[in-house]
């Protein structure tokens, strides 16, 4: 008899799992909390603007690819490379670096701070490609039974990497390069897992060859949101449906077994398996009440950022800006150490903006721009009171208008900013947390909230906060592992 599946969020995670299993032979349905699918991954429409309101480009662009192969379609989306991958300017100069796939090309940037940066780059890079080939395939893209599986796993790993684990991302950059820029410039990919690379494990500069040598980053033509239309596209070709407005707050269970979900109007959700696409720890506390994820206990995680985003439309074009860029300070060290933590007003932020519609003038009205900004801020455990957000935005455009040579104040003719508190509320992110757990060694692999649930047989998850971890890609790997766990359940 065909089997019943329910998917709670119809975020990447629950749309790529849903799909998965629909092609599979399962009869998938899926509810989601909000009116539109996509969870972060979503888009916001507004005075005839476009705005990705999240992720704005990804990496491991076979991800999808898989995907796509897996499902038996054609990818219903199109990506496009990006070379430069993005620019970085610092307050400290008027210079914009360009951060070139091409190494030679990218050493030119660099002449006159880092002596040898190409040597230094390719033997950097060279680290990153090992630390890539020995631990993606092997332990990333596996489920675990329990940490003692994980282990011996680890132990498969070439020992050359063992010191691999006893530093941070900081400290395994400084080891290749001497100079600030270098130095801050190529760590910044630390703070695209949500942390800074300070309190970001060595092995993740395996991502630094990821995002030069391996594939590179991409958009999407159209934006990012074309991802989503395309996949519940096939998804309503597949027969699942998906019902929007509906948010899961209790549960019934008998002994191992989940009976149903509750909905917010009483409605019972009931479906001989469940995947949960909500964050996977905090669902376990809010919703399951486990005192492994109590309120308390959740505090005491480690998780990302708290995005602040502001979607900005403006009058005018702005020719100067590429598509993608960074905007820091002077003060790299104290900054990372200190953001996440602080509770009082942001003093200069450091930042990061998109110009969708350089690249895909569909996006903003004729003769105008579509910019979206991100500042990593702090999560509602330490801000909790946002009454300066307005203030914030406006230092923010100040800074941006004063390091572009051009004041767009009298420009913007749209104007939206969401919070710690927007994310949270929206997309039920613990505290406001951007991109979920974070990936400290203590909270990845089988020590990351599992995809399987520890008390009812019937239920999984998928998505940021379970395995593998955060972003876009490897949601998609999520997505897998979770069909995979499900299958074999099929099967024994
Ligand atoms: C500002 C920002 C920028 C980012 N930039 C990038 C980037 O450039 N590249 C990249 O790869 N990644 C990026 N990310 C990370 C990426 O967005 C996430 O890793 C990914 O989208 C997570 O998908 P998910 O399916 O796990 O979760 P979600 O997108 O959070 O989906 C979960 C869904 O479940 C729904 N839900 C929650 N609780 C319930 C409930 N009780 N009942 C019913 N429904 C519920 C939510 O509404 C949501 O739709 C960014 C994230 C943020 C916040």
């Amino acid at each position: 008899m065909t089997k019943k599946v329910l998917v709670v969020g119809a975020g990447i995670g629950g749309l790529a799992t849903a799909l998965r299993l629909a092609k599979r032979g399962y009869q998938v349905e899926i509810i989601e909390k909000n009116s539109q699918a996509g969870g972060r991954l979503n888009q916001l429409k507004k005075d005839g603007f476009t705005f990705d309101m999240g992720p704005s480009f990804f990496s491991m662009s076979y991800e999808f690819k898989e995907f796509a192969h897996d499902c038996n379609i054609e990818l219903p989306f199109k990506y496009v490379e990006l070379d430069p991958l993005y620019t970085v300017n610092f307050s400290r100069s008027p210079k914009t670096y360009k951060l070139y796939k091409d190494i030679h090309k990218l050493a030119e940037q660099f002449k006159d701070v880092e002596p040898d940066f190409e040597i230094k780059m390719r033997r950097y890079l060279k680290s990153g490609k090992a630390l890539f080939d020995d631990t993606v395939d092997i332990v990333i893209k596996e489920n675990y039974n329990s940490v003692f599986s994980y282990l011996l796993t680890l132990m498969k790993v070439n020992p050359i990497h063992l010191p691999i684990l006893f530093r941070n991302f900081w400290q395994q950059v400084c080891r290749y390069f001497s100079s600030d820029d270098a130095r801050e410039i190529i760590s910044l990919v630390a703070f695209f897992l949500g942390r800074t690379p300070f309190d970001t494990p060595a092995v993740y500069t395996l991502l630094s060859y990821t995002e030069f040598q391996h594939d590179g980053y991409y958009n999407v033509e159209g934006g990012m949101y074309k991802i989503v239309e395309g996949i519940v596209e096939e998804l309503q070709k597949a027969n699942v449906k998906i019902t929007y407005n509906t948010e899961i707050v209790d549960y019934l269970s008998s002994g191992k077994k989940l009976d149903a979900l509750v909905d917010q109007n009483g409605v019972k959700w009931q479906s001989d398996i469940i995947v949960v696409n909500s964050d996977a720890a905090s669902f376990r506390g809010k919703i399951f009440k486990r005192p492994r994820f109590s309120e308390a206990k959740l505090d005491k995680m480690e998780w990302t950022m708290g995005p602040l985003t502001i979607y900005i439309g403006l009058k005018c074009k702005l020719p100067q800006v590429e598509h993608h860029n960074y905007y820091l300070g002077n003060n790299f060290k104290d900054y990372a150490n200190k953001i996440f933590q602080s509770t009082g007003t942001i003093q200069k932020p450091y930042y990061y903006v998109n110009v969708l519609s350089r690249n895909n003038p569909d996006c903003a009205p004729e003769g105008c721009e579509s910019l979206f900004f991100v500042c990593p801020v702090p999560d509602l455990r330490f801000k909790k009171n946002w009454d300066d957000k307005d203030e914030i935005v406006d230092s923010i455009i100040a800074d941006f208008s004063a390091r572009i040579g051009q004041d767009i104040v009298p420009e913007i003719i749209s104007r939206t900013s969401y919070s710690p508190i927007d994310w949270q509320n929206q997309f039920n992110l613990h505290r406001g947390s951007g991109l979920g757990l974070s990936h400290k060694m203590m909270q990845i692999g089988a020590f990351r909230p599992t995809n399987f649930d520890e008390v009812y047989k019937n239920v999984f998850y998928v998505g940021a906060s379970t395995v593998p971890g955060t972003g876009l890609p490897i949601t998609m790997i999520s997505s897998k592992l979770v069909v995979k766990r499900i299958e074999k359940m099929k099967i024994s």
